[in-house]
């Protein structure tokens, strides 16, 4: 399983000042190819860090928040050649796939079309994407139907999404390998329905994964530095923690060169 950090920002400010790149992550697991959250610039990212995208077979976005979804139809013409192959599948939350609640739908009826399928996802729903089982979390979150996910193959992997940490979130992760995060603010500093450092570690000492990945970085965290964060939280739990890196492309294995070992 290969984790590719097409960006690592996340909040107003590091977006719309590109202070990290904000191209969402791709996900290499048995025979998938899954970008999730691409938000702005992932394709020009994708290209810059030179990810082979042809071969993505899935998009998933996990909510209506344009960090997350604005490069979503570029990858599905990447994904499906340009709209001329039915190819790939896309899943979305109800606000990203129909809209609703002040959000429209942020992927078109021509877009969709040149799937060969989209699935709306809410919490406790599954659906699959070849072998893999992809099951949707609950968030608690401004946008009020995001959702996280849990992917599910030969190795088992979370995904947070936006939202802050809430009782019961561990059940949905119960059993994951591998648990992406993300922590928009360091410890001692809150942001209502977003994750910090400390709810991190709570969240993370109740599932007990191999590796933690942090990442979609406010300013605040930026400012704090994120390799000290990861540091932190990783001393509080016990659970090896890495602060994902744009461009970075991270084997999840457990390589003769260690768990966790970073290809570039
Ligand atoms: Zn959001």
């Amino acid at each position: 399983m290969r984790l590719t950090f097409l960006g690592t920002g996340g909040g107003r400010v590091v977006v719309m000042k590109q202070l990290k790149a904000t191209g969402g992550w791709v996900l290499e697991i048995d025979n998938e190819k899954i970008h999730i959250d691409p938000g702005p610039g992932a394709l020009v990212r994708a290209r810059q860090y030179r990810t082979k995208i042809e071969r993505l077979t899935a998009v998933v976005v996990s909510h209506a928040h344009p960090d997350h979804y604005t490069d979503a139809e570029m990858m599905i013409e990447v994904m499906t050649e340009g709209g001329r192959k039915r190819k790939g599948v896309l899943i979305g939350n109800e606000h990203v796939i129909n809209g609703g609640d002040g959000y429209r739908p942020v992927v078109s009826p021509f877009h969709l079309n040149a799937l060969e399928a989209y699935h709306v996802l809410t919490p406790n729903r599954k659906v699959r994407i070849g072998n893999i089982e992809v099951l949707a979390t609950e968030t608690r979150h401004t946008e009020p139907k995001g959702i996280g996910l849990v992917f599910k193959g030969s190795r088992t992997l979370g995904y947070t999404s936006d939202g802050e940490y809430f009782k019961g979130q561990e059940k949905y992760f119960q059993g994951c390998d591998y648990l992406v995060l993300n922590v928009l603010r360091p410890k001692g500093i809150k942001w209502p329905k977003h994750m910090n450092s400390e709810q991190a570690v709570k969240l993370i000492s109740a599932v007990k994964p191999k590796i933690a990945i942090i990442n979609h970085f406010g300013l605040l965290m930026l400012k704090a530095g994120v390799d000290k964060e990861a540091k932190w939280i990783e001393e509080q739990t016990g659970v090896k923690v890495i602060a994902a890196k744009d461009g970075m492309t991270i084997n999840l294995e457990n390589t003769p060169e260690g768990l966790g070992k970073w290809i570039r």
